[in-house]
């Protein structure tokens, strides 16, 4: 019995037998157990750094808030002194109000509650308790007083922004040395809050949002932190220090479960822990099949400190480094000094195995900061490509990096969401400006840098042969391809149930780009998250797939099948299934 089936069970069975005060469903994105108290938090607590103070920083973090605090109480009464005559009343009389909040002891003093009993950083502390204040205002009768929730959201913010630069306490890994594990309730999490909420190192999270292939998602496994995401109203149902299980395996939450419930937890994390444990052993073992065919397995990584992780479980390469995540959560952009050190670290760590750099793909739910999306649908918007040929600077200089990294070991670059043939030419003729600078300047670097494209949209998979052509490699991501071909929106919980790897459709654009760059004697890799889902290991060896890359954590789980499979038997089997009308089913392949 699978680690889920299981989990299945023991749930289905509690249910019956006694009932956790209430359990939730929604869809398991990152598997695991965790147990904690539950952090509710809301839009503005999630866009601020989280870390736990060490017990002894404890007053000197309450200071630095306190510090804040009356900087920007001057700076308010310097503003109210200053206004010209003719500013309108209303104006002064607001101001007053901001700084009667700054010296509420309810938003002051409970903050710094906050740092003394539960370790949060000023940050963290601040905005819970404004979330707390806001939403006390929101359901008063009077409407004055209601709208003064705007005003606490105002007066936070302007704190933070005088925090902002203060912080000087190390992050602090809570688990085992500060109280308990948390866990993350929240409505929903983007990509960059969940990169800002890395440095807690939370226990687990549950939204009421959210897809298996949103970037939240991705990010969740990259932490290896069990998430479960579309509970729909997980926020309003657990309140701050309720005790929460996260069963990452069954999607499912319990919110203050029974004694017997827990100690049944424990015992199915304990397996769950001995497995991951035991897989390990695979770690050197040559990866391929039954009738000797060899699988590469590499590891998709978000920032440059995973390549450990990739490192431990064996990844023979990064077939995917979604360098995006360099330029979210932060408000200017990382210049060509700090992603050259970015990509050399990598390059370097990953010890002469092929690095694939993907430039930016931002857009859709991956937004810079202070950049808001104004397309009407991001995700077929300016974004990938789209966006790097609108800012060929931003472009031009990645791409130096990228080069320059390229002189420290081996590394591909991998261009996201290429759509015709005269953004190839475009991407191109950038590169061309780019390697003739270098050339100029006398910088090292590797010309022969293979330059690959992501398949993922259809009609590049349609109308595969140019592009083949046109590139060193391909990479299909599962994750955009389906979500174009099948128009179901990777991040909507609402349709979740309709995006489906196996369709039909789907499944014949990977096998023509498959069998495109196989007759063209290309290298072609599939790295989304198809790629690391083992119960899909034995459609992709069966559609002649040999590379795949995913998130490192899964690595070993897609070992396993490689090894117990048999690629040529598989491929006759998925060859027949490819023609017939009825959709393809994991099960077939058993
Ligand atoms: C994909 O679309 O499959 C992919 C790997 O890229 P991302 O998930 O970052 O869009
Ligand atoms: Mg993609």
């Amino acid at each position: 019995m699978t680690n889920s089936a299981k989990a299945s069970d023991a749930l289905s069975q509690l249910d019956q037998s006694s009932s956790a005060m209430v359990c939730v469903y929604g869809t398991g994105v990152s598997s695991g157990y965790a147990m904690g108290r539950v952090v509710v938090m809301g839009a503005a607590t999630l866009e601020v750094e989280h870390y736990r103070v060490p017990v002894d920083a404890v007053e000197s973090e309450v200071a630095r808030l306190k510090t804040a605090l009356k900087a920007t109480a001057a700076e308010l009464q310097n503003l109210a002194h200053t206004l010209p005559d003719d500013a309108p009343r209303e104006l002064a009389a607001l101001l007053n109000v901001h700084q009667l909040l700054l010296e509420d002891p309810l938003l002051t003093h409970e903050s710094f509650e906050l740092i003394r009993q539960r370790n949060y950083n000023a940050e963290w502390a601040l905005t819970t308790q404004g979330q707390t204040l806001g939403a006390q205002f929101s359901t008063m009768e009077d409407e004055y007083l209601r709208e003064r929730g705007g005003d606490v959201r105002q007066v936070v913010e302007r704190v933070l922004h005088t925090l902002a630069g203060s912080r000087t306490i190390p992050a602090l890994d809570f688990m085992g040395q500060v109280n308990e594990p948390l866990i993350v309730v929240a409505h929903d999490i983007s990509p960059a809050d969940m990169i800002r909420l890395r440095g807690a190192k939370f226990a687990g999270f549950a939204t009421d949002l959210g897809g298996p292939t949103s970037h939240t998602a991705i990010v969740a496994r990259s932490m290896g932190v069990p998430a479960v995401v579309a509970l729909g109203q997980i926020r309003h149902l657990a309140r701050d220090g309720d005790f929460l299980i996260i069963d990452g395996q069954a999607g499912a939450v319990l919110i203050n479960p029974t004694p017997q419930q827990i100690s049944t937890y424990e015992r199915l994390a304990a397996d769950y822990a001995r497995a991951k444990l035991a897989l390990l052993d695979l770690r050197d073992v040559q990866s391929q099949t039954l009738d000797g065919v060899r699988v590469g397995l590499y590891a998709n990584i978000e920032l440059p400190d995973e390549v450990t992780l990739a490192l431990e479980q064996g990844a023979q390469g990064v077939g995917l480094f979604r360098s995006e995540f360099l330029f979210m959560g932060r408000s200017d952009l990382p210049g060509q000094e700090e992603q050259l050190q970015a990509y050399r670290t990598v390059v370097q760590r990953m010890g002469g195995r092929p690095v694939t750099i993907r430039t930016l793909d931002i857009g859709a739910d991956k937004a810079l900061d202070g950049e808001a999306t104004v397309a009407t649908n991001p995700a077929l918007g300016l974004r990938a490509i789209r966006y790097c040929l609108a800012r060929p600077e931003i472009f031009a200089t990645q791409l130096k990096a990228i080069y320059r990294a390229s002189a420290f070991g081996a590394v591909r670059i991998l261009i996201p969401m290429i759509t015709n043939i005269a953004e190839v030419r475009a991407a191109k003729a950038i590169i061309a400006d780019v390697l003739s600078d270098l050339r100029q300047a006398e910088i090292a670097f590797d010309a022969d840098v293979p330059v690959g494209a992501m398949v993922e949209v259809p009609a590049m998979a349609i109308a595969i042969e140019p592009f083949v052509d046109a590139f060193d490699f391909l990479s299909i991501g599962t994750n955009d391809l389906i979500q174009y071909t099948l128009g179901i929106d990777r991040a909507d919980a609402e349709v979740a149930a309709m995006y489906d790897p196996l369709h039909p459709a789907v499944l014949r654009l990977i096998s023509n780009t498959i069998n495109a760059a196989q007759r063209h004697n290309k290298p072609v890799s599939v790295c989304g998250e198809m790629a690391g889902d083992p119960n899909l290991t034995r459609l992709l060896l069966g559609l002649g797939l040999t590379e795949f890359s995913m998130h490192p954590r899964q690595l070993l789980e897609v070992k396993q099948e490689v090894l117990a499979s048999h690629s040529n038997a598989l491929r006759t089997k998925v060859a027949v299934a490819l023609n017939r009308a009825d959709p393809i089913g994991p099960d077939l392949l058993n």
